[in-house]
Formats: structure tokens, C-alpha cells, sequence
């Protein structure tokens, strides 16, 4: 199966299709894994192979470390200004070929074509603003409060690092990290995740294309992941991981990493709280919970998972989102009308039907969907589910689906202490008129990231992760370039 003879890609796709399922990423060429083996893609939306992708086993992630270091020293001497043209053209390829890159994002991971185009855009600008700030990596220099000395510190490029990406957005949780890792000087093995490994092959080659030089950006993918990746992490010439996935792989690989005392950026789950006040304007907090809930499909890190409204305004919030969420076309991802596509595999449609079925068991009231359809295609309809209550599994677990559990509160305390009754801490909405307010409440939900009035929080010029068990680090912004540096401290009499 060619994925370029898709019928999708009917005329020219600008993309290098062939080469997506040709082989491994390594060395800037393209090459079957040693074991010959390989890994069928799924489309969600109609359950058809889409592609064979190469199957990496332990001495084909090897060789990608070998391209890794051997192309490190050139690209950490590679002036910043260089790096920071070439990153810029990763943007504008990207930005140029975003139809067929939307396309083919929206094939293997099933999300509406227009989330998909999001995507895109968003991913996109991950080159642009770390083509800024290529240049703009600057150290200091003070003296030394007992006067004796001067202090230079200066930031350097942190060496080879493994990078490891979920499904949810094949292009965009790469782009996060491929981008900062090149700006600071950093080669790289990326690790795609095997459902949606596609994306990152057509940008190896859209990369290659714009001037990324051979072995400086790796792709392998792997059926054996944990093995995989814990000969990548023993390698002493790794220096770093940068990881976005689920607590649960989080946590294992935090135990590998630890084995060679390795830095790591982790981007891991949420269970996002959304709260609505009395005082919310009801328009701008449906808008906002249909974005923070529906962005594809629910499939989102961010995703709006717990929805605490207020008693005074509950009974308008439910009908209204309930009026929005039963007039979803839900459909093939490609589709263009389609504004809710299928989920990513079997397994997470059983995970969301679970879940519904546990809170329903405890109490919880179907307003709107629950029930997992018959046919093919892995979907599941758009729900609503009232007084849910707080001991069911959704409201611990991430939902990663089109649900939206609503129950309803009374004061500002009790809200906050809900909210934060949770082991993560990645993204919090909160839907208030009054501004001050919401920038208190804000100061107490322990989140990474707050939206104040809206449904999208994620910006590439912005400091993206959480806190407790939703990682360490941050992604965007300035921060994300630091995380793929190291401080080098000279002390100097002068
Ligand atoms: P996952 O943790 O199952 O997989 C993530 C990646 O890790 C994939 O590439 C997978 O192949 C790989 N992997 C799986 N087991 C591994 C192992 N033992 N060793 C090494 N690698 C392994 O997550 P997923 O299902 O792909 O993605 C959904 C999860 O990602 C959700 O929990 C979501 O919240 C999280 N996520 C977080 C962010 C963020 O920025 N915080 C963004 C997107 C997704």
C-alpha cells in the first residue's frame, strides 16, 4: 500500500509521499529497518491499512544515534543565524503544503480535516517562532559578589536527544520539539508514535528539503517502543529526552532516564477542570467549552475533561451545550463538512464507552449520545452526561473522547478544591465576567496553563506544560528553547 496513491492526493500533493513508507529516517536517507519488518497504519476513520511503515528494532535505533552524534558537532557550530534561515523554511514549506498536510494528518489520525489544518497552522509556527529565537539565545556576565572574579554563563546546545510523540497531533507535538532542539543546536532521533507516523516522515523529508542537514533530524519507528527506547536512553552519547504521552509511559521512562541521569522535558496527561460562574456570559463560555472540549475530538492533552458550572447558570449551560454537541456532523475525517471524526483506535472507543458506562452506573445522566454506534470506523457520538458524581473513574481519568461530564457547584471554594482534587495539573478554563476574579481564581487551580474566558490556551510564543503529575518543563515560548540547552558557567578574573 503507496499512501501517495491515495485517492486523497489525487494531482500533486507537494509532499514526498513515496518516501513515507520507504523506510526509516537515518543519516538523511531512507532505509528498511534490518529486521525487515513492518507496521501496518490504520485509517480510524474507515479501518483500511492506509501504509506499511518500517518496524526499528535495537540496532537500527543505534544507527540513528551514530547519525545523531556524528552530525552534532557541525550543527551546534553552524551559525545561529544559518539555523535560524533554514528553520525558517521549515516554516514556510509547512506553510505552503498545508492542504496535503492537513490531508494526510487527518487519514492516519482521523481528526476533522479543519482540526487538522489547526494543527497545521499551529505546527507550522513552532519553526517560525524558534527561527526568532535561534538567535536570540543570550547568556549573561556579572561579577562576582566578593569582586574577585567575573561570571559568564553561556547556553549550550545540550547534544543528541531522543524525542518521543503521541498520536493526538502527529505534526505539532514534533514541531514543539524538532524545532527548539535545532534552534539551540541539537540533533535528534524522533520517535513517532506508531499509529500516526506518516506526518513524520512526510516533514523529515519536507526538513531535508529545506537545508536540515543529513543525521540531524532521525526518524524511526518501532511495534517494540519500550525496548527501544531504553537502548536510545542508555547510550551514553544521548543526552537528552524530551517526551509528550501519557503519565503512565511518563513515569517508566522517567525510571529509564534516571539510570544515566538523563535530562528530561515531559509533556504528559490532564484532566483539565472547566468552570462556568453565575456571572459567565453564556455565549463566550459555550464557545469556549466547544472548543476546549471538541478540538479534536476530545483527543486533546487539554481537553475541557470535568465541567463544574455553577448553580445559578447550570440549567441554560447544559441545554445550550447540549444543543451545540447533538449538531455536530460527526464523519469520516476528511470529509470537509465533518466537525467530529472517529477515535484513534478500538481500544480508546472501549476506554470512552467504559467510562460512560461507570459514571452512568453511579448515577450520572445521559442528556445527549452514549452509545457506541455499529459500522466501521472507530467513533463515538458527541455526549453530554449531568451530576456526575465525583467518585466515578472520568472524573480521575482522562476521558481523551467527546464527552463532557457536567455537575454543578455552589461557591468559589468548593469549586477550587474540586478542581484541584486530581493527580494532574496541565490546563484549567475558567468562565467569569469578572475579570478579577477570574484572576484569582486562576492563582489557585494548580495548573500549568489557565484560559480566562476561552476555549484555546496553546501558543507557540507561550510557556506550554503542567504541573504535577501532567511533567516537567515547558514546551514554546522562551522556555522551550532553554530546555534543549545546557548553562555553561566560566569564571574568569579580569
Ligand atoms: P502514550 O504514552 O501511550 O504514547 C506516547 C508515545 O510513547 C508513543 O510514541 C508511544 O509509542 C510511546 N511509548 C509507549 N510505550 C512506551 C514505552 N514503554 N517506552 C517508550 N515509549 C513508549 O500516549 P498516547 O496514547 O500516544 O497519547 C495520549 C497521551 O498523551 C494522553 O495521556 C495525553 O494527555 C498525552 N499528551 C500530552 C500532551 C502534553 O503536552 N502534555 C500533549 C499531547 C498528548
Amino acid at each position: 500500500m503507496n499512501i501517495a496513491a491515495h485517492p486523497a492526493f489525487r494531482g500533486t500533493s507537494g509532499l514526498d509521499l513515496e518516501s513515507c513508507s520507504k523506510g526509516l529516517f537515518i543519516g538523511g536517507q531512507w532505509r528498511e529497518a534490518h529486521a525487515k519488518r513492518r507496521i501496518p497504519v490504520v485509517d480510524p476513520s474507515t479501518e483500511t491499512v492506509l501504509a506499511h511503515v518500517a518496524d526499528a528494532s535495537l540496532s537500527d535505533a543505534t544507527e540513528a544515534v551514530d547519525a545523531a552524534a556524528t552530525a552534532a558537532p557541525g550543527w551546534a557550530s553552524t551559525a545561529p543565524r544559518r539555523r535560524s534561515e533554514i528553520l525558517r523554511r521549515c516554516f514556510e514549506l509547512m506553510t505552503e503544503r498545508a492542504d496535503s498536510l492537513a490531508k494526510l494528518i487527518s487519514l492516519e489520525n482521523g481528526k476533522a480535516l479543519r482540526d487538522a489544518r489547526g494543527e497545521v497552522a499551529y505546527a507550522a509556527e513552532f519553526f517560525r517562532w524558534n527561527a526568532e529565537e535561534a538567535v536570540r539565545i543570550v547568556g549573561d556576565i556579572s561579577i562576582a559578589p566578593a569582586g574577585a572574579n567575573r561570571i559568564i554563563v553561556e547556553y549550550q546546545p545540550i547534544g543528541v536527544c531522543v524525542l518521543i510523540t503521541p498520536w493526538n497531533f502527529p505534526a505539532a507535538m514534533a514541531t514543539r520539539k524538532i524545532a527548539p532542539a535545532l534552534a539551540a543546536g541539537c540533533t535528534v532521533v524522533l520517535k513517532p508514535a506508531t499509529e500516526t507516523p506518516l506526518t513524520a516522515y512526510a516533514l523529515a523529508a519536507l526538513y531535508k528539503e529545506a537545508g536540515v542537514p543529513d543525521g540531524v533530524v532521525n526518524v524511526i519507528t518501532t511495534s517494540t517502543p519500550g525496548q527501544v527506547t531504553a537502548a536510545m536512553l542508555a547510550d551514553p552519547r544521548v543526552r537528552k529526552l524530551s517526551f509528550t504521552g501519557s503519565t503512565t509511559v511518563g513515569r517508566t521512562l522517567l525510571a529509564e532516564a534516571s539510570k544515566t541521569v538523563l535530562s528530561c522535558s515531559m509533556e504528559l496527561g490532564g484532566n483539565a477542570p472547566l468552570i462556568v460562574f453565575d456571572d459567565a456570559d453564556l455565549d463566550t463560555a459555550i464557545e469556549g467549552a466547544m472548543v476546549a472540549k471538541m478540538r479534536n475530538a476530545g483527543e486533546a492533552c487539554t481537553a475541557a475533561n470535568r465541567f463544574y458550572v455553577q448553580s445559578g447558570i447550570y440549567d441554560r449551560f447544559v441545554a445550550a451545550l447540549t444543543k451545540r454537541m447533538e449538531a455536530l456532523t460527526v464523519g469520516v475525517g476528511i470529509s470537509p463538512e465533518t466537525e467530529c471524526g472517529p477515535m484513534i483506535t478500538a481500544r480508546a472507543v472501549a476506554k470512552i464507552d467504559e467510562l460512560v458506562k461507570d459514571a452512568v452506573g453511579r448515577g450520572a445522566k445521559v442528556v445527549c449520545g452514549g452509545n457506541k454506534p455499529a459500522g466501521a470506523g472507530f467513533f463515538y457520538p458527541p455526549t453530554v452526561l449531568v451530576d456526575v458524581p465525583g467518585d466515578a473513574d472520568m472524573a480521575h481519568e482522562e476521558i481523551f473522547g467527546p464527552v463532557a461530564p457536567i455537575t454543578k457547584f455552589e461557591t468559589e471554594e468548593e469549586v477550587i478544591a474540586r478542581a484541584n482534587h486530581t493527580e494532574y495539573g496541565l490546563a484549567a478554563y475558567i468562565f467569569t465576567s469578572d475579570i478579577g476574579r477570574g484572576l484569582k481564581v486562576s492563582r489557585q487551580i494548580e495548573a500549568g496553563m489557565v484560559a480566562l474566558n476561552r476555549g484555546l490556551v496553546s501558543d507557540p510564543a507561550a510557556p506550554f506544560g503542567g504541573v504535577k503529575q501532567s511533567g516537567l518543563g515547558r514546551e514554546g515560548g522562551s522556555h522551550g528553547v532553554l530546555e534543549f540547552t545546557e548553562p555553561r558557567y566560566v569564571a574568569v578574573t579580569l
